[in-house]
């Protein structure tokens, strides 16, 4: 079977990360979360005091980042930044509150999707973002949109902050999510929008197995269909 580029856009909290992360296990795939690398180019400016204002500041503080993806021995992808493990970093509410400025500057993206996109020439991956079927990939074989309720987005963070022993109210994460869509679907660069072509699916009343059983199967049904003609 051909080897597919899979993306997986939607809004925050939505069950991207998961489901990406288990339909690339199960089709031993690369997983890519774009997420994580604006997560460390916030973390990086921040602990830097990057005035996001500044071209110039921007600029050279892009060029001292390096972000890598390496798999730990539990099989799941942890983010570095400069050699260092930040994935833990990079979950905190201090990340979750200023990622969206971060991710709103041209440069930052053009760096970042330069990058994304020399990860996934060789297909075989599943990423997911915000733009993955729109900018980064827009030739991706499929295509996926999650959406689901503020709430159960909510709670769904809000344990996932737990297992990490972080303590953070239900209305404090409701509003960071408010906040993050917000500012990713109105910004000029890239925002967040469902392609054309993806296929839309609301995991408010299902399970991840459902989510990541549903996106395996439509993969399997791109696989196998021939690479449309270029001309
Ligand atoms: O996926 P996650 O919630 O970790 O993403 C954090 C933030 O990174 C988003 O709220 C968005 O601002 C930004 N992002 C983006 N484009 C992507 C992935 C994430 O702008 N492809």
């Amino acid at each position: 079977m051909r080897k597919i580029i899979i993306a997986i856009d939607g809004y925050s909290a939505c069950g991207k990360s998961t489901t990406a992360r288990a339909v690339a296990r199960e089709l031993n795939y690369r997983y890519i979360d774009t997420g994580a690398m604006y997560r460390a180019v916030t973390l990086y400016f921040l602990d830097k005091h990057v005035a996001l204002t500044n071209p110039k500041e921007v600029a050279r503080a892009l060029q001292e980042i390096r972000i890598s993806f390496v798999v730990n021995s539990k099989g799941n992808s942890e983010a570095f930044l400069n050699g260092i493990n930040v994935e833990k970093e990079i979950r905190k509410m201090r990340i979750s509150e200023n990622v969206s400025q971060v991710s709103a500057i041209r440069e930052v993206r053009m760096a970042l999707v330069e990058q994304q996109r020399k990860m996934g020439k060789d297909c075989g991956v599943v990423m997911d973002g915000r733009d993955i079927g729109t900018v980064v990939f827009p030739q991706a074989e499929l295509k996926i949109f999650l959406t689901a309720d503020i709430l159960v987005r909510a709670f769904r963070r809000q344990k996932e902050l737990l297992e990490r022993n972080d303590l953070v109210d239900i209305d404090t994460i409701v509003e960071n999510l408010k906040q993050r869509d917000s500012i990713d679907s109105s910004r000029t660069e890239s925002p967040l929008r469902k392609a054309e072509d993806a296929t839309g699916i609301d995991t408010t009343h299902i399970t991840i197995d459902e989510q990541v059983d549903e996106v395996i199967r439509l993969a399997l049904t791109k696989m196998i269909q021939q690479p449309k003609s270029k001309d």
